[in-house]
């Protein structure tokens, strides 16, 4: 075992969970346990508290306005601080459409009251109501933060979100809608908070993001580690390094994972 774990939280898991959202789940925790890294996934649903200090990576998947009116008040007002502390001492937040939209300063939705976010992103959304076509289709943006490289995606949604000057986006849209559909941007990032449209299988579409997530979540406790179960010079000039702690994939990530399977110390459970 490499002494290094990963400690996930997944926040409403049974409220904002479109498009199969919990596969980026099952992606960070395959991804980190290939490189011998122990990860627990905890879930947090509504009136569950947060401790700020319990959790490296949390992660908010999508849902209608039904859905997201519940999670507003609870995000607000039971997770809300905590969760705020986590974010400021380096904490990774992922969150996706509905979630996302609640990370913003407010969501207004085609009917009723606004929701209030949290305001870890300096950005607002609107839906411009019912006769306004919904942004639906494939998606495939440009990430400078990744090194320019593409990110594809699915996405789905009425709200059309603007940023502030406190966020910069994740990626410019070379196709597809985005945040608005009309200024090319789409999601959002500050410090280690991440938001995004792009829906359902993120992650498992897109592992350089994946592998992004999870080094600067190890990087709050764990520093530089080296979370690699073998080092050869040559590859990892190849793949290069993904933030702060050293992780490498293709088939390097795959010789650590049959090595896990032979030692039983290696912890294959959760
Ligand atoms: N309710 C939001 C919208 O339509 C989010 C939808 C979603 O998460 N797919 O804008």
């Amino acid at each position: 075992m490499s002494g290094v774990d990963l400690r996930i939280c997944h926040l409403y898991p049974d409220l904002l969970n479109l498009y199969g959202d919990r596969g980026n789940l099952m992606t960070l925790a395959g991804r980190a346990r290939w490189r011998g890294v122990e990860v627990r996934i905890d879930e947090r649903g509504l009136r569950e508290p947060l401790r700020p200090d319990e959790h490296d990576l949390y992660f908010i998947g999508g849902g209608e306005d039904r859905q997201q009116r519940l999670a507003a008040d609870d995000l607000r007002g039971v997770k809300g601080p905590a969760l705020k502390d986590a974010a400021a001492s380096g904490a990774v937040v992922l969150a996706v459409c509905g979630g996302y939209q609640l990370l913003g300063h407010y969501y207004r939705p085609s009917e009723g009251e606004d929701l209030v976010g949290l305001g870890l992103l300096d950005l607002i959304t609107e839906h411009p109501g019912p006769a306004v076509p919904r942004l639906i289709g494939n998606i495939v943006i440009r990430a400078p933060l990744l090194g320019g490289v593409t990110l594809v995606g699915f996405e789905n949604h009425g709200g059309r979100t603007h940023l502030g000057p406190g966020a910069r986006s994740l990626g410019e849209v070379v196709s597809g809608f985005g945040n608005n559909g009309v200024d090319r941007t789409e999601g959002a990032v500050a410090g280690h908070v991440y938001g995004t449209y792009l829906h359902g299988p993120l992650l498992p579409k897109n592992p350089r993001f994946a592998d992004h997530l999870i080094s600067a979540a190890l990087r709050r406790r764990h520093g530089d580690a080296r979370v690699e179960k073998d080092h050869d010079a040559g590859h990892q000039a190849r793949e290069g390094h993904v933030g702060g702690a050293h992780l490498s994939g293709g088939h390097h990530a795959r010789h650590a994972s049959r090595r896990a399977d032979d030692d039983q110390s290696e912890g294959q459970g959760e």
